[in-house]
C-alpha cells in the first residue's frame, strides 16, 4: 500500500544516542536540555524568532488565541484542516469565514475588510500546502483595524518569503510537527513569537500558568517531552535534503501529468517553496471520485485534503464561500514524500492519466 505520506524515521542508533542521555539524566520532560536545544536550533533555522515547543499544533493555536486575549469574532479561512476552526470554537470565539484566492487557495486578503465588524479581534489564516497568504496585505489590514494576526503554519515549515521564513510573519504563528508533516517530532508543534515577553507568556500558558509556587495566570498543559525533542533534533539537519528531494519529485509529477486537464495551485513569485504537498484539482467531483477509486484499486491512498469546506461543518455553519466550496470538492492530494521512489510517481501519474483519458463504456441503447 502506498499512503499519501510516509513518516521519515532517522537511523535508530542516532535516536538511541539521545535516549542514552535521557536515561543518564532521568529528566523526561519539563524543559529538559533536549527541548531547550531543539527550541534554540529551530530558532536559528527560522532566522531568530522565539520558539516555544508544544505538545501539538492544535494546542499551539489555542495558546495563540489565549496569549493574544482574543474574544468575539475571528476572521478565518474555510480551506484548512478542521483544527483551524475548532480552536476558535473551543476558545469560545466565533469563526467568520472569508473565501480563498483562486490561485493559492489561501484566504483572499481583498475580501477581509468587508467581513470586519466591531466584534472582530483577529485574523487566523492558513498557509495552505506551504504557499504563503498575502502576508503584506494582511499586515496592512490588521494595522488599519487594530487586529491581531495568527497564522496556522502547519504546512509552512521551510517556505521563505522575501528571504525570510514564512513562520515569522504575523503576531504569532503556530506550526505542527505531527508525524505526517514535512518536519516532525512524532507529535508536537511550536508557537513562534517575536519578543521575550510573549515567549514567556506562552511558556507560562503551556506550563499550567505557574513557575514554582508562583501562580501567575490560568494555564494548561501544552508542554512536550525530551523524547519528542530528541526526534526533532535527529530530523532538523535533514530538512534541507528532504525539501530538495521533494522539489525533484514535484517536477517529475508535473512532467508526467503534463497535458491533462488538471489544475494546480499557482506558486507566488519570489518565494522559496517547501514542496509540502502535491494537490491536483480535477474538473469536477465525479472525476475526482473516479480517480481516487482507481488509485485505491491499485493500493494507492490519495486524500481529499481539505474536504469539506469548513463553512459547511455541521457544528460551525458559516457564510457561503463559493471558491473554497468548489475547490474542496475537486482537490486531491497524491502520495508525496521524499522516500517515494520516482518509479512510483510515474506509476501513480500513469494511473491518473489512464483514468482521465479512458473511454467510458457507452451504455447500450435500449430503445
Ligand atoms: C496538521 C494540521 C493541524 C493540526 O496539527 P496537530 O499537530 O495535528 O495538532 C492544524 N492545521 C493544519 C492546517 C494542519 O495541517
Amino acid at each position: 500500500m502506498i499512503y499519501v505520506t510516509h513518516s521519515y524515521l532517522p537511523p535508530l542508533e542516532e535516536y538511541v544516542s539521545y535516549l542514552t542521555g535521557i536515561w543518564e539524566r532521568n529528566q523526561l520532560t519539563n524543559n529538559g536540555p533536549l527541548l531547550l536545544e531543539l527550541e534554540s536550533r529551530l530558532s536559528a533555522y527560522l532566522g531568530g524568532p522565539r520558539v516555544q515547543f508544544t505538545s501539538n499544533g492544535t494546542i499551539a493555536l489555542q495558546l495563540a488565541i489565549q496569549a493574544l486575549n482574543l474574544t468575539g469574532e475571528i476572521i478565518t479561512t474555510p480551506f484548512s484542516y478542521v483544527a483551524t476552526t475548532s480552536v476558535i470554537l473551543w476558545e469560545k470565539c466565533t469563526p467568520v469565514y472569508v473565501d480563498i484566492e483562486e490561485d493559492t487557495f489561501c484566504i483572499d486578503a481583498d475580501k477581509i475588510e468587508a467581513a470586519i465588524t466591531p466584534r472582530t479581534s483577529a485574523i487566523l489564516a492558513t498557509h495552505v500546502y506551504g504557499y504563503p497568504c498575502d502576508v503584506v496585505k494582511i499586515e496592512a489590514i490588521a494595522q488599519r483595524h487594530q487586529l491581531k494576526v495568527i497564522y496556522d503554519g502547519a504546512h509552512a515549515f521551510g517556505t521563505k518569503v522575501a528571504g525570510r521564513s514564512l513562520l515569522t510573519y504575523g503576531d504569532l504563528t503556530a506550526c505542527s510537527f505531527h508525524a505526517t508533516k514535512l518536519f516532525h517530532t512524532g507529535e508536537g508543534g511550536a508557537l513562534i513569537a517575536h519578543t521575550d515577553e510573549m515567549a514567556k507568556k506562552i511558556w507560562l500558558l503551556k506550563s499550567f500558568g505557574h513557575f514554582g509556587d508562583d501562580h501567575m495566570m490560568l494555564g494548561i498543559n501544552g508542554k512536550n517531552s525530551e523524547f519528542h525533542a530528541a526526534l526533532g533534533l535527529c530530523m532538523l539537519p535533514r530538512v534541507t535534503d528532504f525539501i530538495a528531494t521533494r522539489a525533484q519529485l514535484y517536477q517529475l509529477y508535473h512532467n508526467e501529468l503534463a497535458g491533462l486537464a488538471l489544475r494546480y495551485p499557482v506558486m507566488p513569485a519570489g518565494i522559496e517553496y517547501n514542496y509540502a504537498y502535491f494537490p491536483v484539482v480535477f474538473e469536477n467531483e465525479a472525476q475526482l471520485l473516479d480517480i481516487k477509486q482507481l488509485l485505491a484499486e491499485n493500493e494507492i491512498d490519495a486524500r481529499r485534503y481539505f474536504f469539506p469546506s469548513l463553512n459547511n461543518l455541521p457544528y460551525a455553519p458559516g457564510e457561503s464561500c463559493p471558491v473554497a466550496e468548489d475547490i474542496a470538492t475537486r482537490v486531491l492530494c497524491l502520495p508525496f514524500y521524499p522516500q517515494l521512489p520516482p518509479m512510483q510517481v510515474r506509476r501513480i501519474a500513469g494511473l491518473v492519466r489512464a483514468g482521465l483519458t479512458r473511454k467510458l463504456p457507452v451504455a447500450p441503447c435500449t430503445i
